[in-house]
């Protein structure tokens, strides 16, 4: 069988909680032998370790999601360098910058221009300090980036050449997906790329280097097609490749060793 990787779930979130035994085995029943636990804040974190600790197949990433950054400590350095020096974690993330869901934009919340400025200089910080750890410690980056491209891109360039990043749940242009390999980085493809009014997601699938991207499922979000609506889950990083092996045209299995092979080259720690 093709053998995959599901390299972003949020195995650790409530919705999982009541069958998640199953859950990997039916994983590893359609081919998705490896689950990276992608971490959103220190507690969450602290769980995806938990979980590759007790599940063979299951690995974590250990870092702080932007969306979350109002619950951070000003220096959370030391804290993150315990949590990856665990064997199982395998990258920094999801951190970023996220600046479609700012303050201001909530209804009722009250919150301000001023506000907004405030949330946008946290995540800045918390971004910065988890470039600094994984430069340090040499693990790569799972980068959340919604709305922001163009700063994003700006705070990751300095590290460029001591880290690799991944745009998670990549929805850009070609043209950002050149920028984001000219930056030695992958972009990783979700369920939204079989979604019907996804033709800019499908163009840039279609023209992105065979060496240069991944598959994840951001579980429990972002069920592909035929599963849409549904609680996602790991197993349907098959549904989605079999998809992707059509936009591009070329045989599962060949597309399989291709995209294990960059899965394994950037996760250096997943074995
Ligand atoms: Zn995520």
């Amino acid at each position: 069988m093709d053998e995959f990787v599901d390299t972003h779930a949020h195995l650790d979130f409530p919705e999982f909680a009541a069958d998640l035994p199953a859950l990997l085995e039916r994983a590893t029943a359609s081919g998705i032998t490896r689950i990276i636990s992608v971490g959103c804040d220190l507690a969450s974190s602290a769980r995806a370790v938990a979980l590759a600790e007790r599940y063979p197949q299951v690995y974590a990433s250990v870092g702080w999601h932007p969306g979350y950054v109002e619950e951070a400590p000003a220096d959370f350095r030391a804290e993150l360098r315990a949590l990856a020096a665990h064997p199982k974690v395998v990258a920094i993330g999801e951190c970023g910058l996220d600046h479609y869901r700012l303050p201001s934009k909530v209804e009722g919340s009250g919150k301000t221009a001023a506000d907004d400025a405030a949330y946008q200089a946290k995540q800045i910080g918390v971004f910065q300090q988890q470039l600094e750890v994984a430069a340090e410690l040499g693990l790569n980056c799972i980068v959340h980036e919604r709305a922001a491209f163009e700063p994003t891109v700006a705070m990751i360039r300095p590290f460029a050449d001591r880290l690799r990043t991944v745009f998670h749940c990549f929805v850009g242009t070609p043209e950002q997906m050149r920028v984001v390999i000219g930056l030695n980085g992958l972009v990783s493809f979700t369920g939204i790329a079989t979604f019907k009014n996804a033709d800019v997601v499908r163009s840039s699938l279609l023209a992105v280097p065979a060496d240069r991207f991944m598959f994840e499922t951001d579980a429990p979000y972002l069920a592909p097609v035929p599963h849409r609506g549904k609680r996602c889950e790991p197993a349907f990083v098959a549904d989605l490749a079999r998809y992707a092996a059509g936009v591009r045209g070329v045989s599962l299995t060949e597309l399989g060793a291709q995209v294990q092979a960059t899965t394994r080259g950037f996760f250096s720690r997943l074995r």
